[in-house]
């Protein structure tokens, strides 16, 4: 494990110094039930990163501009526009995608792959794992799917994956493909994967919703067809994601969503109206499109790129290996793996405890505990990957049920954050809590709970302003 990392970069300013860029709230205080105020442990990147600051300032520097894309001809909409454009560019480069790629603007990973989903060709057969995210589980409801099994080791995906597209019927073939597992960290063997595919004669596309904003995206040295991301996951939360990829597919399907700026000419006709759709991209991009979010996406690859690779990765190795040691030191604390391990990951691990002082611990109860009594957010459930976790928990002697908790770093993850949700977990899992829960029907609930609302969500917090 590389300490030099983890030893410098144990707050903010740290963490700061080391080259990674500063992010939105990376200071953020929280209230806890006992009164005091610390600096929030934001332990949840894999759900959601927080901004970068170069984010928040490249949106504020757009807001003044912000005007309708693709349908004004005001300054300020031909300015919006080209934001929106070149952030096309951006987009495609960060994801390595040949230049000939279409990039097409969505809200989100799902959104990309329900879009994939609508474009497949009739009769196309999906091949997915079972392990997978619900959104590249569930995004090919009207195709024909075929469904593998958890995979033992990454090699064993390899080969189940080879073996059924062998057997499979003849006809189109899309093989989904996680890049990185939201539930273990696990890298999948993306490049092998891909390559079997291609042998067979099938398309590809990577769910890269977590590896995006952690690892440099290679979509043409892969040999993948598409690729789906989110921006929220890659600190830019202004609600865009991106599909990027070939065209042909996506070229010779209806629009995902009918509309304005999918169509390029409307007619009536007897009994109803003839319409010649737009081309690409604009023919999947129906509706005015999330101009902010999309500019907020390209600053982020734009930041992520000029941050450098290795600086991030570093980072995120060094704090992902002491989560893991600690863990492992903590009693009663199961980590659940995909794989034997040893295989390279993100800084994503999930893990359930046996105990809460004397009593069976319920995970939902112990990351209730860690907000209200450490002011450290992590997630707890099944992660939106129910096969997965139930699995998982399922190998796990002693936690069996279906919730686990998850803790996941970034950039703006310090050693402090980590060190803090060890020491806590230790005495949560000795001690158990040190305030009381209470359980209505939607889970755990401090009583009493006096934490404040920020003032932005109290009264008045947010009076409107009348002059400028
Ligand atoms: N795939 C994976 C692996 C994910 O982790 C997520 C989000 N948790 C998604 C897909 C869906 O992403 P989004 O919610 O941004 O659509």
């Amino acid at each position: 494990m590389d300490r030099t990392v983890t030893a410098v970069t144990g707050t903010e300013p740290d963490r700061v110094a080391v080259g990674l860029p500063p992010v939105v709230g990376g200071r953020l205080e929280v209230p806890l039930v006992t009164g005091r105020r610390v600096t929030y442990a934001n332990l949840d990147y894999a759900a959601s990163t927080p901004s970068l600051t170069a984010v928040q300032q490249a949106v504020d520097r757009l807001l003044p501009w912000y005007s309708s894309v693709h349908r004004g001809a005001g300054f300020a909409s031909a300015v919006s526009t080209s934001a929106y454009e070149r952030a096309r560019e951006t987009v495609r480069s960060f994801t390595g995608a040949a230049p000939d790629a279409t990039v097409v603007f969505t809200r989100n990973t799902t959104d990309a792959l329900n879009l994939l989903g609508r474009a497949l060709p009739a009769g196309t057969t999906v091949f997915r794992f079972n392990t997978d995210h619900h959104a590249a589980l569930l995004a090919w409801r009207g195709s024909r799917v075929h469904r593998l099994a958890r995979a033992a080791t990454p090699g064993d995906a390899v080969v189940q994956l080879a073996k059924a597209l062998a057997d499979a019927p003849k006809g189109p073939r899309l093989v989904v493909i996680t890049g990185a597992s939201n539930v273990t960290g696990e890298l999948w063997p993306v490049a092998d994967l891909a390559e079997v595919a291609r042998i067979h004669g099938a398309r590809t596309v990577l769910d890269a919703a977590q590896l995006a904003g952690h690892r440099p995206l290679d979509l043409a040295g892969w040999n993948v067809d598409w690729v789906a991301l989110s921006g929220h996951k890659m600190y830019a939360p202004f609600g865009a994601g991106a599909l990027v990829g070939a065209a042909d597919w996506l070229d010779a399907a209806d629009p995902y969503l009918a509309g304005g700026g999918a169509t390029a000419r409307v007619d009536e006709e007897a009994g109803g109206e003839s319409v010649a759709w737009s081309g690409l991209p604009h023919r999947h991009e129906g509706g005015s499109p999330n101009v902010v979010g999309v500019h907020a996406m390209a600053v982020a690859c734009r930041t992520l790129a000029a941050t450098g690779w290795d600086t991030v990765v570093r980072h995120e190795q060094a704090l992902t290996a002491r989560l893991r040691e600690g863990l492992a030191a903590v009693p009663g604390v199961r980590v659940l793996d995909l794989w034997p391990d040893g295989h390279p990951r993100l800084g994503v691990v999930s893990f359930s405890l046996s105990r809460l002082g004397d009593a069976f611990a319920d995970q939902r109860l112990v990351a209730t505990a860690l907000s209200a009594e450490h002011g450290i957010g992590v997630r707890d459930g099944a992660f939106c990957a129910h096969q997965a976790v139930r699995s998982l928990l399922g190998d796990a002697a002693g936690h069996q049920g279906d919730r686990a908790l998850r803790a996941s770093i970034g950039m703006g993850t310090t050693s402090e954050h980590v060190e803090r949700l060890l020491a806590a977990l230790e005495d949560l899992v000795r001690r158990g809590p040190r305030w009381s829960y209470d359980r209505p029907e939607d889970g755990w609930r401090p009583v009493p709970d006096p934490r404040p609302l920020p003032d932005l969500l109290r009264g008045n917090g947010n009076p409107p302003v009348l002059s400028e």
